[in-house]
């Protein structure tokens, strides 16, 4: 199938965030033999003549909008991202039979308003990276996905959703090819840093956050020597400002020390910029 992902983020403060989430799950959907191409709406002058070239171009079965933030959660200056994605979602159904799918730390957070505010087919609620290319393989195969864990739709306006466990992190893949993806260069040249995640979930439970409904409470760790490996792999490609974005750093102790101490040195300078 032909499965266009759509990065609709394009705020840039304090500097534009690489989608690392989006590029995990175009690259996962790859592996499964899948023709897939990202447009990054990041810097693009147009957001909708963007999208609708592609859509011409590229004629996709499956369209994928990525959605990071719902708001700026700033009360003196609020800013609604969220309002981005209906003239996107209108311009997909009017130029194209695809399958709409919602999908983003967003979306985890308000499946059921983002459906109903878009009228996307589908919302992926789990970890994008494994769901998604389950989905697309469902629909390829002309199925009903509702079997799948972490998928959420609306059934005669009904909220659905399957709340079955997703596992990650369990071929090691930290991080995607971004040179494949989207304009490194573009954002490196901003100041963005690199993401690598090297873990899922908090246990702590604090009212404000939305984390448990990201990534849920339990702790689900990558190995320590992958963390490294993945280091030193985007070090060697010329990636000099890596930054863990855990949901939380420190968290159990245990857990990064191992891969601290494993760097090495005078080759990688470890500098920790952590919020927790
Ligand atoms: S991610 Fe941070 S804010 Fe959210 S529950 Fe954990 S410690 Fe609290």
């Amino acid at each position: 199938m032909n499965i266009l992902i759509v990065v609709i983020n394009r705020y840039c403060g304090p500097v534009p965030v690489i989608p690392i989430g989006a590029c995990l799950v175009a690259e996962a959907t790859r592996r499964e033999g899948h023709a897939v191409r990202v447009l990054d709406l990041m810097f693009v002058k147009d957001p909708v003549s963007s999208l609708e070239s592609e859509l011409v171009k590229f004629n996709p079965d499956i369209v994928g909008l990525s959605v990071r933030n719902i708001d700026n959660n700033d009360m003196q200056n609020p800013v609604a991202f969220f309002r981005d994605l209906k003239p996107l979602a209108k311009t997909i159904r009017s130029k194209t039979r695809s399958a709409l799918v919602l999908g983003g730390a967003a979306v985890a957070v308000m499946p059921e308003e983002l459906l109903r505010y878009t009228g996307a087919d589908w919302a992926i609620l789990g970890d994008g990276e494994v769901v998604f290319p389950q989905l697309a393989a469902s629909l390829s195969q002309g199925e009903f996905p509702n079997q799948i864990p972490g998928v959420a739709w609306l059934d005669d306006g009904i909220f659905r959703k399957n709340t079955g466990y997703v596992t990650r992190f369990s071929d090691g893949c930290l991080v995607p090819g971004f040179h494949r993806w989207i304009d490194t260069h573009a954002y490196l040249s901003r100041l963005s840093t690199v993401p690598i995640q090297t873990k899922l979930g908090c246990h702590f439970k604090c009212v404000y956050c939305t984390y448990r409904k990201t990534e849920g409470y339990d702790y689900r760790f990558c190995n320590p020597a992958v963390v490294v490996d993945t280091i030193e792999r985007l070090a060697g490609k010329g990636f000099r400002d890596i930054e863990f974005v855990d949901n939380v750093f420190n968290p159990p102790m245990i857990m990064h020390w191992p891969s601290v101490m494993a760097l090495p040195e005078p080759d990688l300078m470890f500098v920790s910029r952590a919020w927790n």
